[in-house]
């Protein structure tokens, strides 16, 4: 059986991983002059580990990443909202976005993969299965499903990278009015960091100044960053299929959501290894990976609800007083509530 996957991105590379491990014949198709991927963190959830595990490359990942357990969410002066426990908590391993998409490259022989070939048709590719994991705008959903809607702008805009920085800071996020921050430390000097406002798409915005007044280190952090990325972001009403014929749709293309619980990436992971497991029967993909991202893709927006889009004091003091009381095991429930998936036991 021959696969073709559209898009060299973490999602396509983890597909083409996957599908060899279960003996599909398998190419990609990168449009991109190389296969790469931008200067950034990602936080490796422990969902995104299993999968990872199941495809054979977990110790590769724990080897160039950094297990470290979440401190949990603080306030625009460094209070902690949400400390949570050292202890209860499965491991977050901090990695660089570069580190992660070369692992799953290496695990690829080299004469298996294009660049430079850009695929505008389904119609076009003579394969078994074709994957489209060309991301959020991808042209093979828009292809397949004409009448879905488009990606839509979710009212804020990022800013991410990578900085020197302590070894010691706390994996943690921050909430301030109409605003939001992460820190990833890698534990090797180096920090991945990423700040969020409400804004308008494309608004002219500096982040240094934006974020003059949140707590250490992330001013110092922004502003000694060489290359910092901007992005708007942008997520995908929810698709009535994830399939047509014997096109599946992956990752971002299938479902991208807000960044607000560090999801998306690790979703593309689970779909890859579900595409695996249920070994070209793409309706059973279909009937698991739908609910499943919707799940995730909603709480990422209820996490945006009550963290990013809070503005006003009166229920900036509400949220933050919620978020005071909450008890930590509560706390520790409400992640593991996304991440306690498990590569699903399928016949093969
Ligand atoms: C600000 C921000 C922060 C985020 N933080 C996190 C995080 O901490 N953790 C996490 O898990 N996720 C995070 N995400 C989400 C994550 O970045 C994406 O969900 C993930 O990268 C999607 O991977 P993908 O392979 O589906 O798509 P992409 O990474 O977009 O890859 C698509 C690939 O397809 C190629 N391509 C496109 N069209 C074609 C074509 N026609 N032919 C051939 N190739 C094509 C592209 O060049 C690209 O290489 C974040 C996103 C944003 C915006």
């Amino acid at each position: 059986m021959k696969a073709i996957v559209v898009g060299g991105g973490i999602g396509g590379l983890a597909a083409a991983v996957s599908l060899r491990r279960v003996g599909w014949e398998v190419v990609v198709h990168e449009r991109a002059a190389a296969f790469g991927e931008i200067g950034a963190g990602v936080g490796v959830m422990p969902n995104a580990l299993r999968a990872l595990e199941w495809m054979g490359v977990a110790d590769e990942v724990r080897r160039l990443g950094t297990p470290r357990v979440s401190g949990g969410v603080r306030a625009v002066d460094g209070r902690w909202l949400v400390h949570l426990p050292d202890v209860g908590q499965e491991k977050v391993i901090a990695m660089h976005r570069a580190d992660l998409h070369g692992v799953l490259l290496r695990a690829l022989p080299s004469e298996i993969l294009f660049t430079d070939t850009e695929v505008t048709s389904a119609d076009d590719l003579d394969a078994d299965l074709v994957v489209a994991a060309d991301g959020i705008n991808s042209r093979l959903r828009a292809e397949l499903l004409p009448d879905a809607p488009g990606p839509v702008y979710a009212g804020a805009t990022a800013w991410r990278g990578v900085a020197p920085g302590p070894c010691d800071l706390p994996l943690s996020q921050t909430l301030g009015p109409g605003g939001e921050a992460g820190v990833l430390p890698l534990g090797d000097g180096r920090v991945c960091w990423y700040v969020a406002t409400v804004a308008p798409a494309q608004a002219d915005l500096d982040p240094v100044s934006l974020f003059a007044g949140w707590h250490d280190p992330l001013p110092e952090l922004i502003a000694s960053t060489a290359d910092v990325i901007r992005h708007d972001i942008y997520q995908l009403p929810l698709l009535p299929t994830f399939v047509k014929g014997r096109v599946a749709l992956l990752g971002d293309a299938a479902h991208a959501m807000t960044p607000y619980l560090g999801q998306g990436a690790c979703m593309a992971l689970e779909d890859a290894v579900t595409l695996a497991s249920v070994d070209g029967d793409l309706a059973r993909y279909d009937a698991v990976r739908r609910p499943r991202t919707r799940s995730v893709w909603k709480g990422s927006l209820m996490a945006g609800r009550f963290g990013i889009e809070v503005r006003s004091p009166i229920a900036l003091a509400l949220r933050n007083f919620a978020f005071r009381a909450l008890p930590s095991s509560l706390a520790v429930r409400g992640m593991t509530r996304f991440t306690a998936w498990e590569v699903p036991a399928m016949p093969r």
